[in-house]
């Protein structure tokens, strides 16, 4: 049987090349690094992760989805990228971190298998990296637990992002590899927001991420223009 995968083998291919650069503080994965205490701290304090049930869509090596397991948390961290969750399997153990896990499984899949099984559903920097993200967001609607919590972060696609977080982030800075982002794939909070509403995910909370290059430091705000997050809960 021929099944289609929402996923691009280059996108892919890009993580698993890096993929034992990972938690590498100051690699080029160092920008999440520097975010997570950040993103962390905000859905948590929206939804406290203790005893939850937890999935990572898009988890990577594991930044995040460790970091949950670290409060307490029952976490899945699930990726398409074979390369990055071995290393996240490895920290795992290395870092001696109970309650995380790790498969290899879309969203889509995993949605038919376990629907309405998660308390806390989150899908970070993953979206703009996916041929039909409006498809996840369907699954992580489908994954949640009604009155549970879906956690989005992605880019938002304008002349000031570009300039932002391809330019400046890629080809300026270094903070990232160059291709790390494509301009046509990012998205709008109006598109995200309104695959969210068709999926009966109801908007809470919204952020802007910010970043100054001169002091390196990442702060969270009401300026969604580059980067943002969105907290949304099943009604
Ligand atoms: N969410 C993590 C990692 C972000 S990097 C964090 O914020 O720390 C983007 C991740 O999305 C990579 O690990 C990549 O392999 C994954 N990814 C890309 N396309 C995917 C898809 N279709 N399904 C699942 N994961 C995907």
């Amino acid at each position: 049987m021929t099944q289609t995968v929402n996923a691009d083998p280059a996108e892919l291919a890009k993580f698993s090349d890096l993929a034992h650069r990972w938690w590498d503080l100051d690699g080029e994965f160092k920008p999440l690094h520097r975010i997570n205490p950040l993103r962390l701290a905000w859905l948590a304090g929206m939804a406290p992760l203790k005893g939850k049930r937890v999935l990572d869509i898009g988890c990577g090596g594991g930044i995040l989805a460790d970091a949950m397991a670290r409060q307490g948390a029952d976490v899945l961290g699930i990726d398409l990228a074979a390369k990055p969750l071995k290393v996240a399997q490895l920290h795992a153990l290395d870092a001696q971190t109970e309650g995380v896990s790790y498969r290899e499984v879309s969203a889509e899949d995993l949605a038919a298998e376990q629907p309405e099984s998660f308390d806390v559903v989150t899908c970070m920097e993953m979206l703009e990296h996916v041929p039909d993200p409006s498809s996840v967001v369907h699954a992580c609607s489908q994954l949640v637990k009604p009155g549970g919590w879906v956690f989005f972060s992605t880019l938002n696609r304008n002349p000031k992002s570009f300039a932002f977080a391809i330019v400046g982030a890629e080809y300026i800075l270094n903070l990232l590899p160059r291709g790390t982002h494509e301009y046509d794939k990012l998205i709008r909070p109006s598109e995200l927001v309104g695959w969210c509403r068709s999926n009966g995910l109801s908007l809470q909370a919204t952020k802007g991420m910010e970043y100054n290059p001169f002091t390196q430091r990442y702060w969270l705000s009401g300026d969604t223009s580059v980067n943002y997050l969105l907290a949304t809960q099943k009604t």
